[in-house]
């Protein structure tokens, strides 16, 4: 992301605070500002360094990685395995700053974390040029996808946000920002076929209407931050709720049927037609949940199984709750067995469910797991010919916050 774009970003964020919270942030904005391209300007000599700030070490050397220098460690496509060095860093640099009255410093370990919403929320940062290149291909025209796109100023325009409080201790803070990333990225690869058709049309309006969606998604998640981060360090409540939805997480891991796009589907699954897909329901009213479809591949001499993984927050909530069954609003030819694993061990296995069967309600102990996989199977020992079924988690969700 582009200088201003990561100014405008803090700049929106610490505009929208309310209360307190404003209270304390706002007369610090310019330096998170400023801050917000520390992991940039640091790219240079020491002695450019040193004239932009004097202890700019503090702020861009991570400690305990390889090479310590911020911006050569995250990567938004390994983004699960290269930024917890960093995050954990800075929130902690940013706490502790916080509560020994180290406000200044507090504003520029978190205008870094500005930095690394933006460089993550960049539609630019999202994809892997190569496969793009021959999915685009960009005819008599020559482009470079990176700079065009984030060479496109956003603007943001909303006055207001309504904050979400993104943890109540440090460490569900750090799960859950990885967690908000992930789903930034994710809401941001969908911009990259608008922006990049719009480059190719030479339609400046809808490309900046893109890379304006990019940028309010971005000081939408450091508004969160900021509240979430001052809430921590001055020992608020934070009224979180007791449950948390699986479905607003982005799955670690995955795996389906071709018929679903190799992947899990949330709510609705694929009708006869593309304007009829189909809703999910076991037995009552239709329900909200993730569906799965295990390998259909006829001569598949393995167990038909699907399965999805979560990354949870160890000791934060005590159980998993979900509703389990097969879809009655599709045709089921076999049963199914599901199970429930927490790293990598399975705690739960039900019975065999089949199409009449109605939806069970399972409550599963998490202990202190970090991984929660939900799986199905095939419930025929053999199944070496292809027989159709639909399960389905409804509401699955993590309950019993500690
Ligand atoms: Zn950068």
């Amino acid at each position: 992301m582009d200088g201003p774009m990561h100014i405008h970003i803090a700049e929106a964020a610490v505009e929208w605070l309310t209360g307190d919270c404003a209270a304390f942030w706002k007369p610090l904005r310019k330096i998170i500002e400023k801050a917000s391209n520390y992991p940039d300007y640091f790219a240079t000599s020491a002695e450019k360094n040193a004239l932009i700030d004097p202890d700019w070490r503090e702020y861009t050397m991570i400690p305990d990685v390889d090479n310590p220098i911020a911006h050569a460690i995250f990567k938004p496509l390994k983004l699960r395995e290269t930024y917890p060095a960093i995050i954990n860093h800075w929130t902690a640099q940013t706490i502790a700053c916080l509560k020994s009255g180290n406000n200044e410093k507090a504003a520029k370990f978190i205008g870094c974390l500005s930095h690394l919403i933006g460089d993550t929320g960049q539609a630019a940062h999202v994809f892997d040029e190569r496969p793009l290149k021959r999915l685009l291909p960009q005819g008599d025209k020559r482009f470079i996808f990176h700079s065009t796109m984030e060479k496109v100023m956003g603007k943001i325009e909303a006055q207001k946000y309504d904050v979400k409080i993104l943890g109540g201790s440090i460490k569900e803070l750090n799960w859950r920002l990885i967690e908000e990333l992930e789903i930034l990225k994710q809401h941001n690869t969908a911009e990259v076929i608008p922006i990049l058709k719009a480059i190719m049309d030479g339609d400046n309006h809808a490309a900046e209407a893109s890379a304006s969606r990019s940028v309010t998604s971005c000081a939408e998640l450091f508004a969160d931050l900021l509240v979430s981060i001052w809430n921590i360090a001055s020992g608020k409540k934070t009224g979180l709720k007791n449950e948390f939805k699986l479905q607003d997480l982005v799955p670690v891991d995955q795996a389906c049927d071709m018929l679903f796009n190799y992947e899990i589907m949330l709510d609705r699954i694929p009708g006869k037609t593309i304007n009829e897909a189909l809703t999910l329901n076991l037995g009552g009213e239709d329900v909200h949940g993730l569906a799965l479809l295990a390998d259909m591949a006829p001569f598949f001499s393995e167990v038909r199984r699907a399965f999805v993984e979560y990354s949870i927050p160890r000791n934060v909530f005590e159980y998993f709750e979900s509703e389990i069954g097969l879809n009655h609003h599709s045709v089921n030819d076999t049963k199914a067995v599901f199970k429930v694993k927490l790293d990598g061990k399975i705690v739960f296995t039900s019975e065999a469910l089949g199409k009449d069967d109605s939806g069970v309600k399972i409550k599963v102990k998490l202990g202190n797991a970090k991984r929660l996989q939900l799986y199905v199977c095939d419930a025929r020992p053999a199944p070496c010919d292809t027989k159709f079924f639909y399960p389905v988690f409804a509401n699955p969700k993590l309950t019993g916050r500690i």
